[in-house]
């Protein structure tokens, strides 16, 4: 039995939405979940029509930051049959990302459950080419009408749904950044929080002003060790291997990343999950040793990087003729059209649970 009411709209607005030409991030499909929490417990479980929230001046995630979120995508089959990818990996890490942010975990089976249920009343809103999904934003955020720093005693949490195209991801240059962090071990660099976000805004802004699209962010203490970039982990094709930086602490832990590694391990490559300093990858690059370096994430599946620059070198690449990035990307994509068989068991239909 379910725990969720349901509400559906009798306005569906989804006739005025054109899919061959989405606006990434702008559209949102006809409901919403909503859950709070109150009285030591989440309750009030119900999908709505999607709406606009009323929010009081002192509500404390504005003031403090407490706020996590998580993204996630559903696609369809060939036959038209909503798909789900791995989302079990989603509420763990959004649940571990409430741990950090002292605020309260949410069950796994009611996550589940509304997932399935939401994206089966809004099945018509995913777009059916490849490439193209319903992107699922669920998340969390503290709700008490407070000034103070201390932890909320109320939350809300809401996953409300948006379709979006096939996400064509031109080749992204990356300038290594040498003054700002993005996070420190101990700090919260491994929480999806809403913070993390806005700290990386000016150094990104600042890095556009001078020709790149993000910036690689090293580590903390010695500016030594690659960490990521923007909203996607890293991988570096060399020789004889494939690196990705270990997350120990400060690296967000991509479910794409964890997806890839699986794959990579399960086809036979040698890949490496350690720390990985800047200079290893330049010395690589000079004796032509460097083959393909990508960014990995939810929204671009797999982003080739053409452009890494550094105070003393500007490395170049012509992804043009790369084969792994375009082989992972090919695949996963291609799970998420049940067009590949899925013999890893990430792939969820809906309505299976
Ligand atoms: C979400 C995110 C990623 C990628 O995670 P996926 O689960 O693969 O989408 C990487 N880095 C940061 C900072 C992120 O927020």
């Amino acid at each position: 039995m379910s725990k969720i009411k349901i509400y559906p709209t009798e306005n569906s607005r989804l006739s005025t939405v054109d899919f061959n030409n989405i606006p990434f991030g702008r559209v949102f499909s006809d409901h919403m979940f909503s859950a709070e929490y109150a009285d030591g417990e989440w309750k009030d479980f119900k999908i709505i029509p999607f709406k606009d929230l009323n929010i009081h001046p002192a509500m404390m995630a504005l003031h403090y930051g407490q706020s996590i979120f998580e993204g996630m995508k559903a696609t369809v089959d060939q036959e038209g049959n909503p798909l789900l990818f791995r989302p079990e990996k989603h509420i763990e890490r959004l649940n571990a990302s409430a741990r950090r942010m002292c605020m309260p975990e949410f069950s796994s089976e009611v996550f589940l459950d509304a997932i399935h249920q939401l994206v089966d009343l809004d099945r018509k809103w995913i777009p059916p080419h490849e490439g193209s999904a319903l992107y699922l934003r669920p998340f969390i955020f503290a709700t008490d009408k407070f000034i103070g720093v201390t932890a909320s005693q109320t939350y809300r949490f809401l996953i409300i749904t948006l379709p979006v195209g096939p996400y064509y991801s031109k080749p992204v240059s990356l300038k290594v950044e040498r003054k700002y962090v993005r996070a420190v071990n101990g700090g919260v660099g491994e929480a999806k929080t809403c913070g993390n976000y806005a700290a990386s805004l000016l150094p990104a802004k600042l890095a556009k002003q001078e020709g790149f699209d993000q910036v690689m962010w090293m580590d903390a203490h010695e500016f030594k060790y690659i960490q990521e970039v923007g909203t996607m982990n890293l991988f570096f094709v060399f020789k004889d291997k494939i690196v990705t930086p270990a997350t120990e602490g400060a690296i967000l832990k991509g479910i794409t990343r964890m997806t890839i590694l699986d794959y990579l391990k399960s086809e036979g490559y040698a890949v490496e999950e350690r720390p990985l300093t800047i200079e290893e990858v330049k010395d690589a690059y000079r004796k032509g040793e460097l083959i393909e370096a990508f960014g990995s994430g939810t929204a671009a599946v797999v982003a080739t990087i053409d452009r890494i620059n550094d105070t003393d070198i500007d490395m170049r690449f012509d992804e043009s003729n790369w084969k792994l990035s375009s082989e992972i990307k090919k695949y996963i994509n291609g799970l998420r059209a049940g067009k590949i068989e899925d013999k890893h068991g990430w792939i969820v239909p809906v309505g299976s649970t």
